[in-house]
């Protein structure tokens, strides 16, 4: 007895001295061990096993057999070992038996010889394991810390996402050759890059039944042994500072590797990972923040340049169509009167113009009124009936007020992102208060050129187009007109009533002036017209028009007198010898008993 002991040892220590110089690797060495018991035991099947403290199995380490159908389970449960003998009968074969000490567990045919030398072996068996477990231990530990060292100056030299997602990769490829593993990722971590194990991370209601759930909810590792596909599988969350990115999603094969120590490198491993994604994550915010607000910037100043309503639509359109490249966009104003009728403005496309797409607009120009916000979507409400999943309806509001709405479609499920969204907000922002001084400045340039009683055009204007026309212009004649003897009328009916009857004749003028022409106020009862491109005798005809009007439609009933002149490209003129002639043709019809057209 005394002397297998001292054999024993002998023969275990000279394994263990070449394992220790490295000359001799773990499983060699195990195999080793166990063809030793096999011949000093002399008996045709022996199996090692060694107990794992974390999943309280027997992992199957080596084993040798006289006979190559002779083989146990590779994992045997603690429970069958130690509580009942009718669980163990389902592990082991007829004919075979377990014997244990420390974390060691031997199993081996019966052997009538069968004596106490088996309790020394295991005892010293297990002595060696423990010893061989220690030094393990220890290079494994030197062996990890140097690994995470490379592994972070690697990852943290990566400022785009996807390239720290290769290096991930890359080291797991490396240091699991035979894991399978995947980065299960939170959907605006989601990658393009197809050929990386990356799956979009599915969150689970009930996060009791998918550990992948609860190591994202909890940031908590996770692990559970899968017996029937001999496989344990692992969770670590990834996670840094400021948030969870997803999970690292480990299959290993189920033996007695997978130890307290390795599965303290896994979790430094994606802690690591995790601090790597959210810098990249926050560098590249950053650097699309910047983007954001140059493009934002560069907007600005050119909607500053532009300030007429309909440029500053197109060039709204033009921006969001580069940047967001959408199936249909559309913009729809609201009159400040009635709010209920939508005006799809023409830079919009086709699809706004169809009835669906009215149709469409008005339910969600109602949707945003009821919620009061933008609505954003990737998988749009089939509430609502539309042939686009991606829609971003952006509300135009300006001092409490809704002015419009731009809406923006895509067929695709999730085409744009938020960040694009929140800049869309911006853009248009900035484009309703664009239109809305353009707005008010066209409102104040229209007071300007309007003259207050007969909503005609005054006299400054209308100097003004003469002006910029007889520069331009081929040819031009300006018709002066003055009510006949209306001093009388002011005296006979009051000065009201002479306000309205100046308003009637301006009626008149207006209705006989063109789209180009420019009817006046010049002041008191006298009103003109200019006419454009026109000959002097169509603007004859035009000046006998509006007198025989005047004749008739007046209460109380005037007459007017008119001056025409006229100006021509291919003489020398000027607007102040244009107002002479006109004054002077106007002086002779009066001259000649008004209610007359003289030209000059
Ligand atoms: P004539 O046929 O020669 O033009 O005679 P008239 O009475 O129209 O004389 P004139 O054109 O010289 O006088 C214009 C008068 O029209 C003077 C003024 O009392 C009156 N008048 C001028 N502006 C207004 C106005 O805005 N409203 C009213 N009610 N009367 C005005
Ligand atoms: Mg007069
Ligand atoms: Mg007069």
């Amino acid at each position: 007895m005394e002397k297998l002991t001292v054999n024993l040892q002998t023969i275990y220590f000279n394994l263990f001295s070449e394992f220790l110089s490295d000359s001799l690797k773990r499983e060699d060495l195990l195999a080793k061990l166990v063809d030793q018991i096999h011949i000093i035991l002399d008996i045709s099947y022996v199996a090692l096993y060694r107990l794992n403290l974390e999943n309280q199995n027997y992992h199957l380490l080596a084993e040798a057999s006289v006979l190559p159908s002779q083989s146990t389970e590779k994992t045997i449960p603690y429970n069958a070992i130690h509580r009942t003998e009718e669980i163990l009968s389902n592990y082991l074969s007829p004919g075979l038996n377990s014997l244990y000490f420390g974390e060691t567990l031997l199993i081996i045919s019966n052997n009538d010889d069968f004596n106490n030398e088996i309790h020394i072996i295991i005892e010293e068996t297990d002595k060696l394991l423990t010893l061989i477990d220690k030094v393990d231990k220890l290079k494994n530990s030197e062996h990890n810390h140097r690994t995470l060292y490379h592994l972070s100056t690697r990852l943290f030299s990566e400022n785009e996402k996807e390239k720290v997602f290769i290096q991930i990769v890359d080291a797991l490829e490396m240091l699991y050759p035979n894991a399978s593993y995947y980065l299960l990722l939170a959907q605006d971590n989601e990658m393009i890059n197809t050929t990386l194990p990356i799956k979009s991370f599915e969150i689970n209601d009930d996060i009791t039944k998918s550990m992948s759930t609860k190591a994202f909810m909890t940031g908590e590792f996770q692990m559970e042994d899968c017996l029937e596909e001999n496989n344990t599988y692992l969770y670590a969350p990834l996670s840094g500072k400021q948030g969870i990115y997803g999970v690292l999603q480990m299959i290993i094969p189920l033996n007695n590797s997978n130890s307290l120590q390795q599965i303290e490198f896994i979790k430094q491993f994606s802690r690591l990972a995790g601090i790597a994604i959210e810098r990249a994550s926050l560098y590249e915010n950053s650097k699309h923040q910047v983007s954001s607000l140059s493009l934002i910037n560069e907007f600005s100043r050119q909607l500053n340049a532009k300030l007429e309503l309909p440029e500053i639509t197109k060039l709204l359109k033009k921006e969001i169509m580069d940047i967001c490249q959408p199936t249909e966009i559309g913009f729809v104003y609201f009159d400040e009167y009635k709010l209920a009728e939508l005006e799809i403005q023409s830079e919009s496309t086709a699809y706004f113009k169809t009835l669906e797409g009215k149709k469409f607009v008005q339910q969600l120009f109602e949707k945003t009124l009821i919620e009061s916000e933008s609505i954003f979507s990737g998988k749009f409400d089939k509430s609502i009936q539309s042939s686009y999943q991606s829609i971003m309806a952006i509300p135009m509001n300006y001092s409490g007020y809704r002015h419009g709405l731009t809406v923006i479609l895509h067929k695709d499920m999730y085409y744009f992102t938020f960040e694009l969204f929140k800049l869309m907000e911006a853009f248009i922002q900035h484009a309703t208060l664009a239109m809305m001084n353009a707005h008010l400045k066209a409102k104040l340039h229209k007071t300007v050129i309007t003259d207050y009683l007969t909503g005609l055009y005054s006299r400054n204007y209308f100097e003004e187009v003469i002006n910029k026309d007889m520069e331009q212009g081929e040819k031009g004649v300006l018709l002066l007109f003055d009510i006949d003897n209306f001093k009388k009328v002011n005296d006979k009916y009051g000065h009201h009533t002479g306000d309205q009857v100046i308003k009637q004749v301006a009626n008149v003028m207006r209705s006989f002036s063109r789209e180009k022409d420019i009817p006046a106020r010049w002041g008191g009862e006298e009103l003109a017209i200019y006419l454009p491109a026109i000959s002097i005798q169509d603007g004859m005809k035009i000046a006998e028009f509006v007198r025989k009007q005047v004749g008739e439609v007046t209460d109380p009933h005037v007459t007017v007198s008119c001056g025409v002149s006229s100006w021509d490209k291919k003489e020398n003129d000027s607007i102040v010898n244009l107002f002479l002639r006109s004054d002077k043709a106007l002086y002779k019809a009066k001259q000649s008993g008004k209610n007359q057209i003289i030209k000059n």
